[in-house]
């Protein structure tokens, strides 16, 4: 989004250094801890959407609200005024979080925004709170170091409701072209990988970043067998609805995993294979290769990480009848699948060819639900902006393209043809990652100076 001088600039400047000074002692620590206190479960993020509004004003930054009721607060803040129309750097985030299990095992209470022992504690503490807070330092920092009268693109910070329930309310609402046209992204950076140790085998110390440029594609499907006539359970049958589904249930679990090596796994494989080095390495970098397809199986079924990047998933998640007595046979019966495709184009007529062509044509196939239909972001100069940012703050890290396994915001603006990427900008552990939509989320206060650090310097790539 945006752009560029106007003669409010001298006003500017002189509101900026006002709330500069106001915040001269402002702490990300102490401001995550008081967004992670107010409680956003998705469907209701006016409040703490608000807050994080009111904050971006203190600071100075322009601040455009693109929808306002509980479920759906939207805005933006950015160092110049949208009606600048410069083309902008889209930082993402979203206000919503999962709800809350309260009987669960809680070192501190979901809303508490607890810090112990430079460990702040809090759902949202991660996904993903804790970066919209980050991006805000970030901005504030080059708003600090830079003449912003002299910026070709504008810097923008971009907080959606609902992304954890599919982003209908948030996400898919910017993407109307008269909001796009506003904002005017060339490229957005939001949630997705990260840098982890012990991922690779051999070279367990070695820190890598994972930066999603893909996503799988969700699409949830309903099988449902409906007989004519009920029946009494004392009656045996073999056309009864629960049999008709049975069947075509064992038929696609049954059906033959197909492996697809596409451009984007490919290079993730050859990233991770240099990095292994060795017997296996090698295998990894040429894994396209005729001669290694018998052992393909056996080295992706050794991790799942592998396993997602060249495979759809598809999980059977519920089996449904309707309430009845035991002895009542029921005339319906339906089968939920969660099924998660390689962000091919191909991929989901495959899908309906294939289960059209197993499953019992009395049975009925439909679509609940599926996330957009996106290309993946292509490595390009916004990757590498990216790649060196994080290098800038963690010298000795690889950073290596990710297919990310779940659907996040960045979907829809691939959708549009805007390259996006996804990384949490900081170190995470096993317990960090365990802890995302789970109890006791946490994030360490190194990890929150390292992602402001990582962000900071990737607006400032974007100043030069
Ligand atoms: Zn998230």
């Amino acid at each position: 989004m945006i752009k560029a001088l106007s003669n409010k600039i001298y006003f500017l400047l002189i509101t900026c250094c006002f709330s500069l000074s106001s915040n001269a002692q402002l702490n990300p620590v102490t401001v995550i801890s008081d967004y992670l206190k107010i409680n956003s479960v998705s469907g209701h993020e006016k409040k703490a959407g608000k807050f994080m509004k009111k904050l971006c004003d203190e600071l100075g930054f322009h601040t455009t609200v693109f929808s306002d009721s509980d479920s759906s607060y939207n805005f933006c803040a950015s160092l110049v005024p949208l009606k600048k129309k410069l083309p902008s750097v889209l930082l993402i985030n979203h206000i919503d979080v999962v709800p809350v299990d309260e009987k669960g095992n809680w070192k501190h209470p979901a809303f508490s925004g607890a810090i112990d022992n430079d460990t702040l504690y809090g759902r949202g503490a991660i996904d993903m709170k804790g970066l919209a807070v980050m991006q805000i330092f970030a901005l504030k920092n080059i708003k600090e170091s830079i003449q912003i009268d002299s910026l070709r693109k504008n810097l923008v910070i971009l907080f959606l409701s609902g992304e954890e329930t599919g982003g209908i309310n948030g996400a898919k609402k910017i993407i109307q072209p008269e909001i796009i046209e506003q904002l005017n992204p060339m490229v957005v950076f939001g949630e997705g990988g990260g840098g982890l140790k012990n991922v690779i085998d051999g070279k367990e110390n070695e820190l890598c970043f994972f930066v999603s440029n893909a996503e799988k594609k969700s699409i949830w499907i309903k099988l449902e067998a409906t007989v004519k006539s009920s029946g009494h359970g004392s009656v045996p049958s073999s056309k009864t609805a629960n049999k008709l589904l049975l069947k075509a249930i064992q038929k696609i679990e049954e059906t033959e995993e197909r492996i697809l090596v596409d451009r984007n796994a490919k290079r993730t494989l050859k990233a991770i294979g240099k990095i292994m080095g060795g017997y296996k390495g090698f295998i990894l970098k040429h894994f396209n290769w005729w001669i290694f397809k018998p052992l393909r199986k056996k080295i992706i079924h050794s991790n799942e990480a592998l396993q997602t990047l060249v495979t759809n998933s598809y999980q059977l998640t519920q089996i449904q009848n309707p309430q009845g007595s035991i002895n009542q046979v029921s005339q319906t019966a339906s089968a939920y699948y969660d099924c998660r495709l390689l962000p091919n184009r191909s991929e989901r007529p495959l899908l309906m060819k294939l289960l059209f062509r197993i499953v019992d044509p009395r049975i009925k196939i439909t679509v609940v639900d599926e996330s957009p239909e996106a290309d993946p972001s292509k490595l390009d100069i916004h990757y590498e902006i990216m790649k060196t940012s994080l290098l800038t703050v963690f010298p000795s890290a690889h950073v290596i393209p990710l297919l990310f396994p779940a659907t996040t915001d960045n979907s829809y603006f691939r959708s549009i043809d805007i390259p996006s990427f996804g990384v949490l900008p900081f170190e995470l552990n096993r317990e960090m990652v365990e802890s995302v939509h789970a109890n006791n989320e946490k994030i360490p206060t190194k990890a929150i100076d390292d992602g402001i650090r990582v962000y900071t310097e990737l607006l400032r790539n974007y100043t030069k």
